[in-house]
């Protein structure tokens, strides 16, 4: 792990920068999105050493960027053990903004594909 760009947060997140992580478009402020936790080597995603894939999206005009960041075996088999062995996690902030999406498509007059 970079030490100069990340911490440790032992719990569900794994990680926090120790940086400002700022929208190369817009100039705002980007919020965790979701975490993909990989203890093993995964192939599909490209990942050899176990990691957290950090990913954060502008709040205001959507841009994306990720992270991945490499760390002892140990710690992420930790986090991974703290999510209940699911490799994704997603903070409440991205439950607000399906919930939106949902409002939003409701009054568009869409009826669903989401099972309740
Ligand atoms: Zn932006």
């Amino acid at each position: 792990m970079n030490d100069k760009m990340w911490e440790r947060t032992d719990d569900v997140m794994g990680h926090r920068p120790k940086f400002r992580v700022w929208c190369q478009f817009c100039d705002s402020d980007m919020a965790v999105r979701f975490s993909y936790i990989f203890p093993k080597p995964d192939l599909v995603n490209g990942f050899l050493e176990p990691g957290n894939l950090l990913a954060f999206k502008c709040q205001k005009c959507g841009y994306h960027v990720r992270f991945n960041i490499i760390d002892d075996n140990e710690y992420i088999q930790k986090i991974h053990a703290l999510r209940g062995s699911v490799g994704y996690y997603y903070p409440i902030s991205e439950l607000r903004e399906n919930e939106l999406i949902e409002k939003q498509l409701a009054a568009l007059g869409y009826w669903g594909g989401r099972e309740k």
